[in-house]
């Protein structure tokens, strides 16, 4: 495992500062929260209790979890895991009382996604698919690291981002291979132990396959290991197979059982009953804040309650006391009506989060204008942004005083960052 601390990005003590508990995690200093989780003993009868129950359970559970992580996070010992179900198993089965009724986002289709007969906005049943999964070196600097960070890429999305730069996998709900939840705990599993610093749950978007992550990391807590036939499995979707990682127990060790910080890469279109069980099993959070206040969620990826669903989202996570990063995305034409607002609202609510002001937009999916899918409507969005618009947009981080230029630069100058030369 490459050694992630040595990184001269932690040089910045707002980086530091924001992902203090997952560069902790990463390093197998700390046990990752679903570890804690394990140790919270809860009782229910998953046959009889109503899942009014079970969330009362949870929210009386979740401060005496918030006491234990704190405790941890000082250097307390880890206590042992819980003998019978555990505040893991409450959260993988509210998990799976959701999908019953599908509130996993705003959307609130209320189908039966177990019985799969009526699908909701993100046209997903009860399967999970897996587009992709590898050692991801393109991610930002603190999560690829020198060893990549652990990519699961799962198809299909919540949202409809006519310039999606994924659209192949996002679009395309029977993108992949469809994957149960040991299978997607053996890619986790064998990422880690290949060397990667983190497991990042992605897609397309994530929220809409929250059972099954949840349900992956629930076995990775209780002394997970892959059989050859999972293995084998697992292996289907691997993108870097060809590519020969030593596998080395003591990268995904904390006490003697598996260990690895979760990163929750998402575009944060998701209600609080989502965030309320991903607290407890998420070390690093990655959301995404793409449109500004006002008609564009709706023009561009026909995505309504979109500002205030992921602006209360990520004011969570800085009431909570949560590791995360945020990533914008300037778009051409889009700097006055999104990237401004955007970067005001982070001035104001997260003034000391690492942000990424990011250049790489270009036209895609619906909005290249030499492909098949082109429309026309979206013409305003069909180039890539100009270098006026995207200094501007840097201007404006910098007059708000944003922790921005650490993240959105690192790449210009990867040999300092990484530390290869001393300067
Ligand atoms: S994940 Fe969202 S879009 Fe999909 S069925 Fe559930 S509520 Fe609907």
């Amino acid at each position: 495992m490459g050694e992630l601390h040595r990184l001269r990005v932690w040089e910045d003590p707002a980086v530091r500062d924001a992902l203090a508990w997952y560069l902790d995690v990463a390093e197998n200093r700390r046990p990752a929260k679903f570890r804690i989780a394990a140790t919270v003993p809860t009782h229910f009868n998953p046959a009889t209790a109503s899942e009014e129950e079970l969330w009362a359970k949870l929210h009386q559970l979740t401060p005496d979890f918030l006491i234990r992580w704190e405790a941890v996070r000082a250097g307390a010992q880890l206590p042992a895991p819980a003998d019978g179900p555990s505040l893991l198993e409450l959260c993988r089965e509210l998990a799976y009382r959701m999908l019953a009724h599908c509130n996993f986002c705003p959307w609130d289709c209320r189908v039966d996604r177990r019985a799969g007969l009526k699908l909701g906005a993100c046209k997903l049943a009860s399967d999970a698919r897996v587009s992709t999964h590898f050692h991801h070196t393109g991610e930002e600097l603190f999560y690829r690291g020198t060893a990549g960070s652990g990519t699961i890429f799962f198809t299909s999305c919540n949202m409809r981002c006519a310039f999606c730069q994924n659209g192949d996998i996002s679009t395309d709900k029977d993108n992949g291979e469809e994957v149960d939840a040991r299978t997607l705990a053996a890619m986790a599993w064998i990422l880690r132990r290949e060397g990667c610093h983190n497991i990042n749950w992605v897609g397309g978007e994530v929220v809409i396959h929250l059972h099954a992550i949840v349900d992956a990391v629930a076995i990775l807590g209780r002394g997970f290991v892959p059989t050859s036939a999972e293995r084998k499995r697992a292996r289907h979707t691997k993108a870097d197979r060809f590519f020969f990682f030593d596998e080395v127990p003591e990268f995904a060790d904390y006490d003697g059982s598996f260990n690895a910080p979760m990163l929750w890469n998402s575009n944060f279109f998701m209600t609080l009953e989502s965030m309320k069980i991903l607290r407890i099993l998420t070390d690093v959070w990655l959301p995404d804040l793409k449109f500004g206040p006002g008609r564009c969620a709706m023009t561009l990826a026909k995505t309504p309650w979109y500002w205030e669903t992921v602006t209360r989202n990520i004011e969570l996570l800085k009431e909570w006391g949560e590791d995360f990063t945020i990533r914008h995305l300037v778009m051409p034409n889009h700097v006055e009506c999104c990237t401004y607002p955007v970067l005001d609202w982070i001035a104001e609510h997260a003034p000391t989060t690492p942000v990424n002001v990011m250049a790489q937009f270009h036209p895609d999916n619906f909005c290249d204008p030499g492909g098949s899918k082109y429309r026309d409507k979206y013409r305003e969005i069909a180039r890539q942004p100009t270098s006026s618009e995207l200094t501007a947009s840097w201007n404006r981080a910098r007059e708000l005083g944003l922790e921005f230029e650490t993240t959105t630069f690192e790449h210009r100058d990867p040999l300092r960052m990484m530390g290869m030369f001393g300067m």
